[in-house]
């Protein structure tokens, strides 16, 4: 745990926590497991800064897990949605916000055509499937050892033993069943994919990946293996399904498919979407939209989906992300952040940044690339954890696990990176220690 640093009142509200949340928090990454001590209770936000329950001052890395691409409090998302407010914050009934996030997207990303709403990520990706299923009339689904989706039965699996063998639950609580219906296979491996659909042929309704796998590790694949899985899914008559909770609005406004230039048959979206409201949404073409209920027959509803509030926050900040040139800032500030920090002369050559876009994620490892999970050493994570106490000490605020990425935000500034590389290089030296 960092000394020097004052905790006392995250801790004090840590142990109030306990007694309410299991394990103290409502999302299991946040109690710092993974790097010990305790987590910081975190007060106010304000660009590119956080501040927590004891007055610390930290440059923030984490942005919520994405969806702060603007920083914290930007006055456009907190004047649209102050307005709103003053309106009422729910109607259950359609609003004209609704139309107007719908527009600013399906009108500037070419590869859909028709969308729906819903409250998060996790019930975003869950639709899809559902969709998938009711499209196709099929049953198995193919995800990637590596890649998360959300917290749904389905997708809750992990790689069985063998090649290609159904998964097995990575949770408790799911039935074998439904756990037997998810294939999960190595991510880049064309071989994997091909043998999973000679041996369950015409019973494949989708492969869902995510096409820049960041929830474990940065897992950057390539983009012949993302064109190679559209390919095999039309050839098979199976969808693809591009999860794009991170990268969606992230590494360009079209996201992952625009970037890489691959049509996904269904598109989710979550975090930046919703401009730090709980947001999620699917998309596809018509011909695919239009089995979602009242049109089709694959139900999905929500009582608070398209909610006013939301709406508003996610218009206020997809409006800035169109704004000349604003992904090309991000991208040059993340470039002089990762250069600047390896340029570091370091005692071992044992350190990496991994990034894309105005993603990063710093790896204890000697490869060069790192496109499967199981090339990530476990053991390294011990070196993580110092290096993430040592750079609280310096007011450096990472996700606490080495598995997570960080973002960079409209709103850090070079004198935020300038600080943060001095910070990580002086970091290094002690984790590498
Ligand atoms: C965060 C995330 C999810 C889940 O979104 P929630 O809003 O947490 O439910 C799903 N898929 C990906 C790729 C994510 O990064």
């Amino acid at each position: 745990m960092a000394k020097g640093l004052k905790r006392e009142q995250s801790a004090k509200l840590f142990e109030k926590a306990k007694t309410y949340f299991p394990g103290g928090v409502n999302s299991p990454v946040r109690a710092f497991k993974s790097v010990g001590g305790t987590p910081l209770f975190i007060e106010q936000g304000k660009g590119s800064r956080i501040w927590d329950a004891d007055g610390n001052e930290y440059i923030d890395y984490c942005c919520s897990w994405g969806p702060l691409i603007l920083g914290h409090c930007h006055p456009a998302i907190i004047n649209k949605v102050k307005k709103t407010i003053d309106n009422g914050m729910s109607f259950g009934a359609p609003t004209r916000l609704e139309n107007e996030l719908a527009e600013l997207i399906l009108k500037n990303n070419p590869h859909i055509d028709k969308m729906r709403f819903v409250s998060s990520g996790t019930e975003a990706v869950m639709s899809a499937i559902r969709l998938a299923r009711g499209y196709t009339k099929r049953n198995k689904i193919i995800k990637f050892d590596g890649c998360y989706h959300g917290h749904s039965d389905s997708l809750l699996v992990k790689a069985g033993s063998g090649l290609v063998t159904f998964g097995v639950s990575s949770s408790a609580g799911i039935p074998e069943a439904f756990a037997r219906e998810t294939i999960v296979l190595p991510l880049n491996d064309k071989k994997a994919v091909k043998a999973a659909f000679e041996d369950y042929k015409n019973d494949i309704a989708c492969i869902i990946i995510e096409p820049v796998p960041a929830n474990n590790g940065l897992l950057l694949q390539k983009r012949a293996f993302l064109e190679f899985l559209s390919d095999i899914c039309a050839a098979k008559g199976s969808l693809l399904i591009f999860d794009e909770v991170i990268s969606g609005f992230r590494l360009g406004f079209t996201g992952a498919a625009g970037y890489y230039n691959v049509q996904p048959d269904i598109v989710t979206y979550g975090k930046i979407i919703g401009g730090g409201m709980p947001v999620g949404a699917y998309a596809a073409r018509n011909e695919i939209m239009k089995l979602i209920s009242p049109d089709g027959n694959v139900y999905q509803a929500g009582t608070l989906s398209g909610n006013p509030v939301a709406m508003s926050a996610g218009i206020a900040q997809l409006t800035e992300c169109l704004k000349k040139d604003f992904y090309k800032d991000l991208e040059a500030k993340t470039k002089r952040l990762v250069d600047g920090i390896m340029a570091a002369e370091l005692s071992d050559e044992s350190f990496r940044i991994f990034s894309i876009g105005s993603i990063f994620w710093p790896a204890f490892t000697h490869r060069k690339e790192i496109t499967q999970s199981s090339q990530i050493d476990a053991g390294s994570m011990e070196k993580f954890k110092k290096l993430h106490a040592a750079l609280l000490e310096r007011k450096v605020y990472l996700g606490p696990s080495g598995y997570e990425v960080g973002f960079i935000s409209a709103a850090h500034t070079d004198k935020d990176i300038d600080i943060t590389i001095k910070a990580f290089r002086e970091a290094l030296q002690i984790a590498l220690d």
